[in-house]
């Protein structure tokens, strides 16, 4: 069986792809930082239709208790490694850099930037290691082209897309991809004080994306077919370029 491990898995677009991982027999550990209630849900939903995970909960901003979260999936499990990893949680605390405080800053540089230094570190080894691993950053068209009013959410997302790239090259000759995928507006809690009305002008397909539009994408950059895709950041975006 393979293994994935998904974080922010309890809600939104990691939920969608945890549930979709799971379609393909994947043994999924859903990550996610405190909402239990909706964590269960997903799992649930997994194991009802015949899929296997596991609730793994532990902050992805907290170095310590990232290492001590993933040193326990390998102590419960030592026959198991995590070839596909998803680097999915983030936070949006949006504010005009001029009023910006240093928690708004520091709260979204540590959960959606530094969280991938503290995850990816300690799963890469095993998939250097096995040479086979996949691992899909989420990263925001914010990322690509700047967003006013998130100058600190527009770094974190930069700052993946340059690491995906920089770690791409170096894992390649062991067969450990490395991707990102950028959403546009896509439905789900993080956009749910967005007037998708207004927005929806601006996007040629005059809609929101649902989160299972961004699953099936992960999907794909974690299944054998994608084996000689890296290094990429693809959009899922209706049309916004
Ligand atoms: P969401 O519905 O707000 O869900 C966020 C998820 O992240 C939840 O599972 C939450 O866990 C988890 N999380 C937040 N902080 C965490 C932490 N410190 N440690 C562990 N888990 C944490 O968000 P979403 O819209 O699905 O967004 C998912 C990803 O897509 C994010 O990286 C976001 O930046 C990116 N994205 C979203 C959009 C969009 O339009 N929705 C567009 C571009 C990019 P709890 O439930 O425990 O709080």
């Amino acid at each position: 069986m393979k293994y994935a491990l998904v974080t922010g898995a309890s809600r939104g677009i990691g939920k969608a792809i945890s549930i979709r991982l799971a379609k393909e027999g994947i043994f999924v550990y859903l990550n996610y930082r405190s909402n239990t209630e909706e964590a269960k849900k997903t799992l649930n939903e997994i194991t009802e239709s015949g899929g296997h995970a596991a609730l793994l909960p532990f902050d992805v901003s907290n170095p310590e208790e990232t290492d001590n979260a993933l040193e326990k999936i390998s102590e419960d499990n030592p026959d198991a490694y995590i070839e596909i990893l998803v680097n999915n949680a983030g936070i949006r605390r949006d504010n005009l850099q001029v009023f910006m405080d240093n928690d708004e800053w520091h709260d979204v540089i540590n959960t959606n930037l530094n969280s991938f230094f503290y995850v990816t570190r300690r799963l890469l080894k095993d998939m250097l290691v096995k040479k086979s691993g996949r691992i899909i950053n989420i990263v925001s068209l914010s990322g690509i082209k700047g967003t006013p009013g998130q100058t600190n959410y527009s770094a974190a997302k930069a700052g993946i897309i340059g690491a995906t790239k920089a770690l791409a090259q170096e894992v390649a000759p062991k067969k450990v991809t490395v991707n990102a995928i950028a959403p546009g507006f896509i439905k789900t809690d993080m956009t749910a004080d967005l007037d998708e009305k207004e927005l929806k002008r601006i996007i040629p397909m005059r809609r929101f994306g649902k989160p299972e539009e961004v699953a099936e994408l992960a999907a794909f950059l974690a299944s054998p077919g994608a084996a000689y895709i890296t290094g990429e950041v693809i959009s899922v975006s209706g049309g916004i370029l």
